[in-house]
């Protein structure tokens, strides 16, 4: 069997271009021209399956593609619905996030789900939330255009994807229940390939490395003595930072990776703590 591994990303949408630069970022390079469903590695004995992402879920599950990227949404519903739906998410990669919410009409004075006409692209997921919940709901599932049901007599609320609100607001509907949020998962089959196993696991670090790198920022700064443990206390996320003796008197340098995102407040509260010199510099890659 060949040991080449298979990655299935989505083609196109909303998933795409943050899978692709994940991909790229880990020394994955391809080019996805055209219509081609696959992409071969330039560099790598690695192949891309570009396929819609309602697909990926049992390309993986049945081996197909030995890793894949999706939403947890995706994910979960098919796995609510269809028990050959196998494949289990492995790393939360912190992009695309949405959730699965509840919305209504602005003039709708409903606050409860019972006896209401529910349409969404999500019926296993609402299905088993009304179970948990013993609501008594009709389901309608509906694949486009969800939000314009209320207004077609169809449906009294949905349950549909929101990130922004904006579609919400454009729609005069308002979010009242939310029913769970999600990102994009690297996902794998139950078991890995047991010829492939050392390189899927060397891919997954790779991956692994540049999400943990993503938001965080390697600080370095110098400040009097006297004042380096406040200072400390204030890195965000710094486990353990480096602190220096300088040649000037009663001076260090503190050096530290910050594994949260440092923003200009804390910048400006460090400068105001005594610290000089402030150097806040990105970080590419972390290996642990
Ligand atoms: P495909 O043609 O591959 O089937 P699609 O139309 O089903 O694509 P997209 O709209 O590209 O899917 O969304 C893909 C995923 O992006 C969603 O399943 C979800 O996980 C995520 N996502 C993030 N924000 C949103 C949002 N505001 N609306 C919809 N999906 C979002
Ligand atoms: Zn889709």
């Amino acid at each position: 069997m060949s040991s080449k591994i298979t990655i299935a990303i989505q083609k196109k949408g909303r998933l795409f271009e943050d899978s692709k630069n994940l991909l790229t970022q880990s020394g994955i390079n391809f080019s996805s021209s055209g219509e081609n469903l696959l992409a071969r590695s330039s560099n790598m004995n690695i192949d891309i399956l570009l396929v819609r992402d309602d697909d990926i879920p049992s390309l993986v599950s049945k081996g197909v593609a030995d890793l894949g990227i999706v939403g947890q949404n995706v994910l979960e519903e098919q796995k609510a619905t269809n028990r050959i739906i196998t494949a289990q998410p492995i790393l939360e990669l912190g992009f695309s996030n949405c959730k699965l919410a509840f919305a209504k009409p602005l003039n709708s004075r409903f606050r409860s789900l019972k006896n209401k006409r529910i349409a969404t692209s999500y019926p296993a997921l609402v299905k088993k939330y009304l179970k948990k919940n013993s609501i008594d709901a009709e389901v309608i599932k509906i694949n486009g255009s969800v939000e314009l049901t209320p207004y077609i007599g169809i449906a009294d609320c949905i349950c549909d994807l929101v990130s922004s609100g904006a579609t919400l607001d454009a729609n005069n509907l308002i979010e009242f229940k939310s029913l769970m949020k999600s990102q994009a998962v690297l996902i794998s089959p139950v078991e890995l390939n047991k010829i492939k196993q050392k390189n899927i696991i060397n891919i997954i670090k790779r991956f692994e490395g540049v999400i943990n790198a993503a938001d965080s920022k390697y600080i370095m700064l110098n400040v009097d003595s006297s004042a380096a443990k406040k200072i400390c206390n204030l890195l965000p996320g710094a486990d353990s930072p480096t602190i220096i003796p300088l040649q000037k008197d009663n001076k260090v340098a503190i050096h530290a990776l910050c594994k949260e995102p440092v923003f200009w407040e804390t910048i400006e509260k460090l400068k105001l703590n005594g610290a000089s010199s402030i150097l806040v510099l990105p970080v590419e890659k972390i290996l642990n």
